[in-house]
């Protein structure tokens, strides 16, 4: 399975997940049709699945059109099939979710939004996180509450240390800010940063990164309880 990040928008990421085997993929967040189309057409792939971490335009602009394109089915999560466009296949927490050699778990990890999943692909130790973990940040809390925010974090903690991870968005850089602030002296997120601004430099996406990386080094990962997130979050939506 091998994974090939498309840039879209101004700072999403949509990834495919291509089976080289026979050259079937399914594409996470597809924020819009064209870069996507772009990667598929030029490299031969047979597009068959959208998986939507949940309902925001710039997670599901380009349902409409890939589906028309490849009548690909859209994966979503239950709760959202009135709001995911063009949704085909509801999943819900803990459900596998298995097509061709396609094989992920899906979380239930509310507080971005009340119906947004991650797409965990086991087997080959990869999570798709939309806007809830971010590299060295976590989503903004639009629709859930912070209690929901810090247990989906904390679900994610759970897995392997050398998961992937694979958010929806390029805001590292501007998420080491403040991490520093609020972590100082932190040497393991000092040496990230260096490794963060020389992949920036060379025009480079800084995902994914690893969820061992993030326990060391993101401070809504650090949080000791409730009342530390809450805290770290309001703060960060201000800063
Ligand atoms: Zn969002
Ligand atoms: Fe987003």
């Amino acid at each position: 399975m091998k994974i090939e990040i498309i840039k879209c928008l101004k700072d999403n990421y949509a990834y495919l997940i291509i089976d080289e085997k026979n050259q079937t993929a399914c594409v996470v967040d597809p924020s819009e049709a064209k870069p996507v189309i772009n990667f598929v057409e030029k490299n031969k792939i047979n597009l068959k699945y959208i998986l939507n971490t949940h309902h925001h335009y710039d997670h599901v602009g380009g349902n409409f059109e890939l589906k028309k394109k490849y009548n690909c089915n859209v994966i979503g999560f239950i709760g959202d099939k009135d709001r995911i466009p063009e949704i085909d296949i509801f999943v819900e927490d803990n459900q596998i979710w298995k097509e061709d050699n396609f094989e992920a778990k899906i979380y239930h990890i509310p507080g971005h939004t009340t119906g947004h999943i991650a797409y965990h692909f086991f087997k080959e130790k990869k999570i798709f996180t939309g806007d809830t973990l971010f590299s060295l940040g976590c989503g903004r809390i639009f629709e859930g509450t912070y209690e929901q925010m810090f247990s989906s974090l904390n679900r994610i903690k759970e897995l392997p240390k050398e998961t992937e991870i694979y958010c929806g968005h390029e805001y590292t850089l501007e998420n080491s800010n403040f991490c520093l602030a609020n972590d100082s002296k932190n040497l393991k997120l000092k040496d990230k940063i260096v490794k963060i601004k020389k992949k920036l430099k060379n025009n480079l996406p800084t995902i994914p990164t690893t969820l061992n990386d993030e326990i060391e080094c993101n401070v809504f990962l650090k949080a000791k309880d409730i009342m530390n997130f809450s805290k770290l979050r309001d703060l960060k939506d201000n800063f």
